[in-house]
């Protein structure tokens, strides 16, 4: 089972300047070959179906553990695709919804995915930088353990890959941001898996990092993350179980020297942003203040406070930005 709380693993930077096309490429970093979907699902079938478990503990808590870490990291490039998504078309926070008859999705004809605005509400879906839908041909679960942790090794190494081209080719800061982060924890994930499978076979592996061959703190979106410690920490992602952790993860960070260290709680998180509506692609509809008041009125039916009780980052500013964006955007547009 899974335990579910409201809040993603870091803080994203608020929506800016939209970014379409650098949205579709992050895509890459969600439902590719080597994305978030896949070693979350590669890491949880794995540990459904793991045999003998109770034998083998230290190496089930592993992979149990780190898929649920995971699912985290799917929310976070969701939450970065969304970043970048909002804007893209005009929004109307506060002010008179859109027009449809204006062709307000125009100006993203022929940018980006165009399913990001189509199928979807302005925002993440299930597929890779090629629109290609997410596979579950990508997941491997042999239920050999030393072939299904070399897997891992491998799976690790090409998300580290295309993380850093990726950040090679996006500069939006909601892809640097969500990159250097992604870095940090994969590359833990990776030494992981590399200590598991040393611990099994007695295989070095520690020769093989960086790979690719970059170090991690040349990345400077990397290093306040370094800098907190996270380059050397497995999260325990449960209230009581996984105990077992640090019986596989421990000795040193192969590019630091550093000594590794079990969190014994999950990582704090921060509150989501509440993403603007998006009128234009009725997300959540044309007439979004209409479906606000009648939350209000159930809210109040319930007896629950007139004010929403969930927790998100504070926007205000953010959400004036990306509006002025959009409207200037449209007013260009009109001009012509
Ligand atoms: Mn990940
Ligand atoms: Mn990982």
């Amino acid at each position: 089972m899974i335990l579910r709380y409201d809040r993603i693993a870091m803080e994203l930077p608020p929506p800016s300047e939209p970014d379409p096309a650098g949205a579709a490429a992050v895509q890459e970093l969600l439902g590719g070959r080597f994305g978030e979907m896949s070693t979350f699902l590669n890491y949880t079938f794995q540990s459904f179906n793991f045999r003998g478990r109770q034998g083998a503990r230290p190496f089930y808590d592993l992979v149990a553990n780190i898929a649920a870490e995971e699912f985290g990291h799917v929310e976070l490039v969701a939450t970065a695709i969304n970043t970048m998504l909002t804007g893209a078309s005009p929004t109307a926070n506060g002010r008179p919804s859109v027009d449809a008859t204006k062709s307000p999705l125009a100006d993203v004809k022929g940018v980006g995915n165009p399913q990001h605005f189509l199928a979807g509400g302005q925002a993440a879906l299930p597929q890779d930088s090629n629109g290609r839908p997410w596979s579950g041909d990508y997941v491997f679960s042999s239920g050999d353990l030393v072939e299904d942790l070399t897997h891992n090794f491998f799976l690790e190494t090409g998300a580290r890959n295309n993380k850093l081209k990726v950040y090679e080719m996006v500069e939006h800061p909601a892809a640097r941001a969500l990159t250097g982060y992604l870095l940090v924890r994969g590359g833990v994930h990776q030494i992981a898996y590399a200590r598991a499978i040393e611990k099994l076979t007695g295989a070095d592996l520690k020769k093989m990092f960086p790979t690719p061959r970059i170090a991690t703190d040349k990345i400077p979106e990397c290093k306040p993350h370094i800098e907190r410690g996270d380059h050397l920490r497995l999260y325990r992602f449960s209230l009581e179980d996984f105990q077992e952790l640090p019986a596989v993860f421990n000795g040193p960070n192969p590019e630091t020297g550093e000594d590794l260290v079990v969190f014994e709680q999950a990582p704090e998180g921060v509150p989501p942003r509440d993403l603007p509506p998006q009128p234009a692609v009725f997300a959540p509809d044309y007439a979004p203040e209409e479906i606000s008041e009648i939350a209000t009125k159930l809210r109040q039916q319930a007896g629950l406070p007139k004010e929403p009780t969930g927790l998100v980052a504070d926007l205000k500013e953010a959400t004036k930005r990306s509006t002025k964006t959009a409207t200037s955007r449209s007013k260009a547009r009109s001009r012509k």
